[in-house]
């Protein structure tokens, strides 16, 4: 089973209290393809400038990721600027050199037009219109968007959601949606606006599903079900965190028969534990050495993190 992501691919100048790092890989649709190729196959739609070499396009080639759907324009490419102090859990933007992305108008290759999973990666809700539209067959659409989108596109990005399976955002973009503070109210909100599920991310402190009753057929409403983020003491750069967990979330599930409670489950441990390895080093250096053997011993640590067994407390 094949994803097909559309998103940034970009260069991050970023700053942490463990460093500054400047104009390395980034973007949303490169860290959740790493993330992603650890379980499935993944193909790329964006596009990059001049300054985007070989080697950079390698980094995601090495993992199995095709690449073809990259468009090389003329230019520079996108490049954003961030800092984090403090609790890190936020991203100061400094700066959005948009560059060759400002104009950017995705180009699906035929090769990918069978593709069965579709993720539509934080980027402007007309072109992620165009793209689901352009793929009528897809099995699945999950997607991503942000606060800029919310409030001042916000007409077409609900034209997206009324398209979407699993939405997948931070709480502070669900009450900026809806207006409400209160997340079980939020989460019902936004799905009347058209997604079946709901991800909720909390940071560092993991995630929370939602579901409705078109989440699975037959199964009617499920309560909400939380996945723990692992504690980490040396969080080094938290930039892509969010993308990661998407694409170990969506990779997981794309990897699976059919989407089962159990299944979408397991997929938000699997997202805990690629977002956990992509905030320990900048960028997506962590995530260009995992290899699939951490990722299942991490897996294990998460199911004991928030593991109760009754019997043997008795
Ligand atoms: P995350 O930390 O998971 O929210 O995603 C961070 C990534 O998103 C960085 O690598 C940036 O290159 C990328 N990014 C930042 N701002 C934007 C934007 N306005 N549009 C698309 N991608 C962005």
């Amino acid at each position: 089973m094949s994803i097909l992501v559309v998103g940034s691919v970009a260069f991050d100048t970023l700053t942490t209290p463990s460093g500054q790092r400047k104009k390395i890989l980034g973007g949303a649709a490169t860290h959740f393809s790493l993330a992603a190729s650890f379980f499935t196959q993944v193909r790329v739609v964006g596009v990059v400038g001049n300054d985007f070499t070989a080697e950079h396009e390698a980094v995601m080639t090495r993992k199995g990721v095709d690449t073809s759907g990259i468009e090389h324009a003329n230019g520079l490419s996108f490049h954003w600027t961030g800092s984090y102090e403090g609790t890190m859990s936020e991203a100061k933007t400094l700066g959005t050199d948009l560059n060759v992305f400002g104009s950017f108008d995705p180009k699906i290759p035929e090769s990918y037009k069978e593709s069965d999973y579709l993720f539509l990666a934080n980027i402007d809700p007309v072109l992620q219109l165009r793209v689901r539209e352009a793929l009528p067959g897809v099995k699945m659409v999950a997607g991503d968007t942000m606060n800029y989108w919310i409030a001042d596109h916000r007409e077409n990005l609900l034209k997206v959601l009324r398209e979407e399976d699993i939405l997948i955002i931070s709480d502070g973009e669900a009450r900026l949606l809806t207006g409400e503070h209160n997340l079980v109210t939020a989460a019902r909100k936004v799905m009347e606006l058209g997604p079946k599920s709901l991800v909720i991310k909390h940071g560092e402190y993991g995630a929370t599903a939602y579901f409705s009753e078109r989440s699975f057929a037959g199964s009617g409403r499920l309560t909400p079900f939380r996945a723990p983020a692992l504690p980490i003491e040396t969080v080094v750069d938290p930039t892509g965190a969010g993308d990661s967990f998407a694409g170990g979330f969506y990779g997981y599930i794309a990897s699976q028969p059919e989407l089962t409670p159990q299944v979408f489950r397991t997929a938000l441990f699997y997202g805990g534990v690629m977002g956990s390895f992509a905030v320990e080093r900048f960028g997506t250096e962590r995530l260009q050495e995992a290899t699939r053997e951490e990722i299942d011993a991490r897996f294990q640590v998460f199911r004991e993190l928030s593991h109760l067994d009754l019997e043997s407390a008795a």
